[in-house]
């Protein structure tokens, strides 16, 4: 059985007390209303995290980061250390959302350096994978996919990735309100399920939870979980709403 997954990427959203107000309702609504084992998984800002991570005090509900630095410490104005995050109480790092790849030109060999930065850490990595429009238009998914699993992920064995969550966000379907059909989504999710499986086998493969992540909201998420190699979510728009937030996890059937 693999774990199922609700993660909110706020994003750059959210003052202070909005944080601490939304976390507090998620963690009330998730108490009184959830009675499955989903994870969920809220993602503020990093200055946010402290405060809100001192809000969860249910064992379904976890703490995560946006981003990290790819070495461990030292002369890097204005960056945050994996090891930091860990120790302000975050379980989760987001790592190559396509906003980090698109305006902050990370690619692969950078991945992989934070991938490996975060797991000494003890995060548990989410890593973002999905294609343009274009890609997508040209039918080149596949082997955009492919190499952002391959390009980041072949220099670790089973063994050191197995807190690894994948996240598939075309890139289209981000913040556009156009959602992957949920038979697209799972197209690409076994196709990723697949291609850990030659790198890494089987029962590695079958362990990664793959989270379909691009306009995913109250109304949609319930066809796109339904899906056997779809594990989850990860949302950015609706997460910053904690009624939609509620019912997208309890979407889960
Ligand atoms: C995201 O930022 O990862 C995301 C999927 O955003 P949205 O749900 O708003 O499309």
């Amino acid at each position: 059985m693999r774990k199922k997954i609700v993660a909110g990427n706020w994003k750059m959203n959210k003052s202070f007390e909005e944080g601490l107000a939304l976390a507090s309702e998620i963690v009330n609504f998730y108490k009184d209303e959830v009675h499955s084992d989903v994870e969920a998984v809220l993602i503020p800002p990093f200055i946010h995290l402290v405060s809100v991570g001192r809000l969860l005090d249910h064992p379904h509900v976890q703490l995560g980061a946006q981003n990290c630095h790819q070495e461990v410490s030292g002369a890097y104005t204005g960056e945050v250390s994996a090891a930091m995050l860990s120790s302000a109480g975050a379980q989760y790092v987001i790592l190559g959302h396509s906003e980090r790849r698109q305006y902050f030109g990370e690619e692969e060999g950078l991945l992989a350096k934070k991938i490996r930065t975060a797991l000494a850490a003890g995060l548990k990595p989410i890593y973002c994978v999905g294609e343009t429009k274009e890609e997508r238009e040209d039918n080149r998914h596949f082997d955009v996919i492919e190499s952002q699993v391959e390009g980041a992920l072949s220099v670790f064995s089973a063994e050191e990735l197995k807190t690894l969550v994948i996240a598939y966000e075309p890139v289209w379907a981000i913040g556009t309100g156009l959602t992957a059909s949920p038979e697209q989504a799972q197209e690409v999710h076994a196709f990723i399920r697949n291609l850990l499986e030659k790198r890494f086998g089987a029962s590695f493969s079958q362990l990664v939870p793959i989270l379909y992540g691009g306009s995913v909201n109250p109304t949609n998420a319930a066809e796109l979980f339904s899906k056997r190699d779809i594990d989850g979510g990860l949302v950015g728009g609706a997460s910053l709403k904690s009624r939609d937030f509620i019912n997208i996890i309890q979407s889960f059937v």
